[in-house]
């Protein structure tokens, strides 16, 4: 071999490992982006995969390879990015994956499974307790505020966690017993960690099958609704009603709103419900102001839920009803809770806008349980706050419920908004809220929710009345 083709070998060979080296490079990249989430740079939920599938088979191997998982799901993430914009949610979103990293074990996996769930596999586990403080230190690293685009927010989160001692054979079974607790823990009050137990099945079986009777329950009329007087409190009048929807389920009896308002919002019966319910609510506040005198001014208010505030035809559905039964839209008030508002504002807002500027009236329910925003209040298309129950009860023996009312009511004043005070139980309470300028009660004192019938026979002995009439 002469100089000349010694040089041509040498840097064919040096190409050769320039193209090795950048195809290693690109190889290692293109490994990267398949198992890292892009934003966080956490694993991804294949990668989660693929070390959970094989922590489930050592520990299948050898009872003594132990491991956990910890499910989590930011508790108001959704509120940050409607409020606070996506660039906003994606800084939280980072943060949340930084503490999660220095907070676990090095042989620990964090990942992102999507969207604002996260996941850590504990491998190599000695005892249960491990699992357990890694649960705490999560719960308080993410209770520590931090500053989104000058805004303080707490991220938040409910945990769910299970144990490999359970015997699981598959990697689904390990992440649906996870989920369920991190439900769990969201169901219990958000802001904790849940500890999966075989009960949870039981429940879950037990839901759906409730669920399927709840479809079939709107279709076969054993709905009804029950109607809460409103009284204005200076001078006392009756001044409408709340719509409160019932389902007596014919094996199980009664079954509470609190329980199967919220199934048919997961379930996505919940539409078929609220046209139940402001449909009927309707054709009887109608009947009522035709047939008993001095009920003109009378107004309804009906409940609507999340879901319903993202519907496409919201609007042209609740026009339909009011035209239907020939009511004013000024006689109807679309209750939405604090919390399910300020989740959904975004969403919500063009509807209620378009509502409102045809005279329906909207209050905010249980006011002072979410994150209002007094900036935003002022901006609200809102026509009252409807204080919490709570505060309500608790007006005599925490003397800083009458402040929050007081506080209430001055914010109200400033903007323009009456206040409705709900859970009334007690005369004390009655003469507090009166005093303190409240405009408007309801509660067990003025009356129990009543059956139409009921309402029929309190309109005809006249409205002056304030005793209670037992539904
Ligand atoms: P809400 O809208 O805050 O309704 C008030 C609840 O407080 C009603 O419970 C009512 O019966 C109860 N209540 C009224 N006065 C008192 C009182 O003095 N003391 C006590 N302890 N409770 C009182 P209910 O009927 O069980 O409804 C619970 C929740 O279910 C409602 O809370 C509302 O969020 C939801 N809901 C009820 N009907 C509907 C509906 O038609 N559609 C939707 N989306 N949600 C509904
Ligand atoms: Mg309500
Ligand atoms: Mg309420």
């Amino acid at each position: 071999m002469n100089w000349f083709t010694n040089r041509r070998a040498f840097r064919a060979a040096g190409h050769q490992l320039h193209d090795i080296t950048s195809r290693h490079l690109a190889e290692s990249r293109l490994h990267h982006i398949a198992y890292h989430d892009g934003l966080t740079d956490l694993a991804n939920r294949h990668c989660f995969q693929e070390r959970l599938a094989a922590a489930v088979e050592r520990s299948r191997l050898d009872g003594d390879q132990r491991f956990a998982v910890l499910f989590l799901d930011l508790d108001r993430f959704k509120v940050v990015n409607d409020s606070l914009g996506h660039i906003a949610g994606n800084t939280l979103l980072r943060e949340v994956a930084q503490r999660l990293v220095d907070c676990v074990r090095p042989c620990d996996l964090v990942a992102r499974l999507g969207g604002d769930e996260f996941a850590i596999l504990l491998d190599s586990l000695h005892e249960a307790d491990e699992g357990r403080r890694l649960a705490q230190r999560v719960l308080e690293t993410l209770s520590q505020p931090l500053l989104v685009n000058g805004t303080e927010v707490v991220p938040g989160a409910s945990l769910g966690l299970t144990f490999s001692d359970l015997g699981y054979r598959t990697v689904d079974e390990v992440l649906r017993d996870a989920d369920l607790a991190m439900y769990e823990a969201k169901a219990g009050g958000r802001g904790r960690v849940a500890l999966f137990d075989n009960s949870m099945h039981e429940r879950v079986a037990e839901k759906l099958a409730l669920e399927a009777d709840l479809r079939r329950a709107i279709g076969e009329g054993q709905l009804s609704v029950h109607f809460q007087p409103l009284y204005d409190l200076q001078p006392h009048k009756l001044s409408g009603f709340e719509a409160l929807v019932r389902w007596t389920h014919p094996q199980r009896g009664p079954v509470s709103p609190a329980v199967f308002v919220a199934l048919a919002e997961e379930s996505g019966h919940i539409e078929a419900l609220t046209d139940f319910v402001l449909d009927h609510a309707m054709a009887q506040l109608a009947q009522w102001q035709r047939s008993a005198a001095g009920t003109e001014h009378l107004v309804m208010h009906v409940n609507i839920s999340g879901r319903d505030l993202a519907r496409a035809d919201l609007v042209d559905s609740v026009h339909a009803v009011l035209q239907r039964h020939a009511v004013a839209p000024g006689a109807l008030t679309l209750e939405i809770t604090e919390t399910t508002l300020m989740g959904r504002l975004e969403v919500a807002l063009p509807a209620m806008r378009r509502l409102r500027d045809s005279g329906v009236r909207f209050s905010i329910d249980d006011f002072g349980t979410g994150y209002s925003s007094l900036s935003y209040l002022s901006t609200l298309p809102i026509d009252s706050l409807k204080i919490d129950r709570s505060f309500v009860m608790g007006l005599h023996d925490q003397p800083q419920n009458v402040e929050i009312v007081r506080a209430v009511l001055m914010l109200a004043k400033s903007l323009g908004r009456k206040v409705v005070a709900e859970g009334i139980e007690t005369a004390e309470q009655l003469a507090t809220l009166r005093q303190l300028g409240v405009h408007v009660g309801q509660g067990y004192l003025l009356s129990r929710p009543l059956s139409a019938e009921c309402v029929r026979n309190l309109l005809a002995i006249g409205n002056a009345s304030t005793a209670s009439i037992a539904a």
